[in-house]
Order: structure tokens, then C-alpha cells, then sequence
């Protein structure tokens, strides 16, 4: 790792000022920041601190929704009351995040800029190949083990799978991110590979997360987020789903539903199809697992992923059909 200079920043001001610089990155838990930095991949000049800066860490939740600041820990955030009881989906996805080590180092706002775990990215020592890392080097994946890439959302010049759970649960509950005044909604903070996977984020030099805001749906209230994977802990998603749904007085009819996918496309997937099939219909075992289908129509694997295109709708239905029991 090369050496690089530390600055703790006075204010929210001095740190968006300093990380403009050239060769700056912001540090919060570190988790993601550092070990990029040990394997070659981040190569900062100085690591902007930002984790004990005042008000960045607060959870606020009523029934018109929730703000949780950029610098709340993920553990802190998966255990808050509020964030428990009025979106289970949020809670959930980042208790079944990482491990508790560094759930408890970890920041909502590192949490979203978090990069993929593809292998070849990971090692640029004996794969210089990436898109991602070096424009215009090529993909050492595609042709390589692809196991864990994605199936859904890739490009000629990439076909990393977006490893985070919560963005997930935030982008099916119309999560915005909020960069100071700039707000994105979380759709549009992740960026399709295309042909310029280097770039992830609509961010621009010096700005910086301050907070996500989560709107307060009924459907948010009623939700859930199953994540299957290799081994029941500290381990990333095969597939997941976060799921929200809201009945009619009848109990039955779906008047909205939620679903969005993790651990199978370039970034966290909204399944709108999924959605718009299903609403204003009774919620049905055999409608559900035939719209779940929909869930990755456009998908395309590359030999060793291809489980995902199997496992995917199957991890929708059951998150569904596992909310139309406690109705
Ligand atoms: P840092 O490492 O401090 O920063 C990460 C990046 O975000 C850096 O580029 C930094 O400059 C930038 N950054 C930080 N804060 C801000 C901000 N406020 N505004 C703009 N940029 C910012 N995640 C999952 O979702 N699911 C998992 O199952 C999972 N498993 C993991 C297993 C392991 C072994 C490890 C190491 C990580 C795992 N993670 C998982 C990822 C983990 O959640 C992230 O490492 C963590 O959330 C990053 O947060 P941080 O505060 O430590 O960020
Ligand atoms: Fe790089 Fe993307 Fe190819 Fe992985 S899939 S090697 S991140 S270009």
C-alpha cells in the first residue's frame, strides 16, 4: 500500500473542499476504503476523515418517512426502533450485510459507495484487464469465472455485479440521496456500466452523502428483504429481493407492491414488471411465482451465473408470498 497523508476535517465544508482535491477520498468506517487501498485498486493521496463530523449521524422517523444521515453506523441504523418497525426491509437487508464487526464500523453513506467484489477488479497485480479500474483495458471476466456477475443490466465492457444489500431495499421504496441541497433519487445514483463502468455514481469532485431519505409508504411497513446466499453469514447475495406490499380493506387485493432485486445486475434493480403485473389482483400463489418471472426478462449470463437467472424469481415469489402470509 503507498503511503498517503490524513486529514481530519474541521467541518462538512472543509471536508467536501479537501476531497475535491486531486488524489483525495473520503474516510468513514474505512471498511471498503482501506482494503482497496492494500490491494492496489484506490491509490489515495490523502484520506479525507469525516467520521466524527457533528450531525451526519442522525435517524429521524415518523410517519411521513425517514432520514438517516450519511455517518449513522449500519448497525446502529438496522437496530433503530423507528427504521424497524415502519420499514422491516431497510432494517433487515442491512442486518443480513457483512458481519457484526463491521456493521458497527461501517456508514450508510460508505455503505452506497461501496465497489463490486468482481475478482479481477480486486486483483490489478495479475489482471490488468478492467473496464473498470482502466478504461479502455478490457474485462478479464467476461471469458473468465463468472459466477458471482451479474445477469441483468451488463455491457460489452463490463458485468459487475453490484454487491450492496440496503441500496436494494432503498431503491424499492423511492429512496432519495441527499448530497448537502443535490438530491438524486437512489435510481439514478447508480450508474448502468454501459460503456464507462468507471464511472458509478452521478457524484462530481468535492461532493459528498449527507443523508438518504426514505419516503413513508404503507408498502414500506409491509415489507421484507430475503437474501439468499453461499452460507447463511458475512457473505454477499446470490440473489435477494426487497419486497413491500400494500392490500386492499379486503386483505387480499395488492393496491401496491415494491420489488427490487440485489446480487444479479450491475446495480440495485428495480422490477417494475413484477409490479405493474401484479397490482389490483389477488395476491395468488400461482400469479405470483408467473410474475416473478418478469423479474429478469432481459437477462443474459455468461456460463457460470446463469443459476441466477433460475434462482432470482424464486427469491421475488417467496419474499412476496412470505408478506401474503402475515396479511
Ligand atoms: P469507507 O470504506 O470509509 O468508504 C467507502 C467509499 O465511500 C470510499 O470511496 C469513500 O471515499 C466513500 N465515502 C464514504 N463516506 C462517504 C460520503 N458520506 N459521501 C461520499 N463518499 C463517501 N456490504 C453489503 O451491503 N452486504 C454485505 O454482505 C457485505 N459484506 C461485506 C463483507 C466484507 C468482508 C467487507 C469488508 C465488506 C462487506 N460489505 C457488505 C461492504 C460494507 O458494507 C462496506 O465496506 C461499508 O458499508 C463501507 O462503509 P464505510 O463507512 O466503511 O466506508
Ligand atoms: Fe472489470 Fe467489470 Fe470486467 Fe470485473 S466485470 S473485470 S469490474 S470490467
Amino acid at each position: 500500500m503507498r503511503d498517503f497523508s490524513y486529514l481530519r476535517a474541521a467541518s462538512a465544508d472543509a471536508a467536501r473542499q479537501a476531497a475535491a482535491l486531486p488524489g483525495a477520498m473520503l474516510l468513514a468506517g474505512g471498511t471498503t476504503v482501506i482494503d482497496l487501498a492494500k490491494c492496489g485498486v484506490a491509490e489515495p493521496d490523502m484520506l479525507v476523515d469525516i467520521t466524527h463530523l457533528k450531525g451526519l449521524d442522525r435517524i429521524e422517523v415518523d410517519e411521513r418517512g425517514a432520514t438517516i444521515g450519511a455517518l449513522a453506523r449500519m448497525g446502529h441504523a438496522a437496530d433503530h426502533a423507528g427504521i424497524k418497525s415502519r420499514f422491516p426491509a431497510i432494517s433487515e437487508a442491512l442486518w443480513q450485510a457483512a458481519s457484526a464487526q463491521i456493521r458497527n464500523m461501517a456508514t450508510i453513506g460508505g455503505n452506497l459507495m461501496q465497489r463490486t467484489r468482481c475478482p479481477y477488479f480486486r486483483d490489478p497485480a495479475n489482471f490488468r484487464a478492467c473496464n473498470k479500474r482502466q478504461p479502455g483495458s478490457g474485462c478479464s471476466a467476461i471469458g473468465g469465472v463468472t459466477r458471482g456477475h451479474a445477469v441483468l443490466g451488463t455491457s460489452d465492457a463490463c458485468i459487475a455485479m453490484y454487491p450492496g444489500d440496503l441500496a436494494v431495499a432503498l431503491i424499492a421504496f423511492d429512496a432519495t440521496v441527499h448530497l448537502g441541497d443535490r438530491r438524486i433519487p437512489v435510481d439514478d445514483f447508480f450508474l448502468l456500466p454501459g460503456s464507462t463502468p468507471d464511472r458509478e455514481h452521478p457524484i462530481e469532485p468535492g461532493e459528498m452523502i449527507t443523508a438518504i431519505e426514505i419516503p413513508g409508504f404503507a408498502a414500506a411497513r409491509r415489507s421484507t428483504y430475503l437474501k439468499i446466499r453461499d452460507r447463511q453469514s458475512y457473505e454477499f447475495a446470490a440473489a435477494s429481493a426487497a419486497v413491500g406490499i400494500e392490500f386492499e380493506a379486503d386483505g387480499r387485493t395488492i393496491r401496491d407492491l415494491r420489488v427490487a432485486l440485489g446480487g444479479v445486475a450491475t446495480k440495485p434493480w428495480r422490477a417494475r414488471a413484477v409490479e405493474d403485473v401484479l397490482k389490483g389482483k389477488a395476491l395468488e400463489p400461482d400469479a405470483v411465482r408467473a410474475a416473478s418471472r418478469l423479474a429478469v426478462d432481459g437477462a443474459v449470463d455468461h456460463g457460470a451465473n446463469h443459476y441466477k437467472i433460475e434462482l432470482a424469481p424464486r427469491v421475488v415469489a417467496r419474499a412476496i408470498l412470505k408478506l401474503g402470509e402475515t396479511a
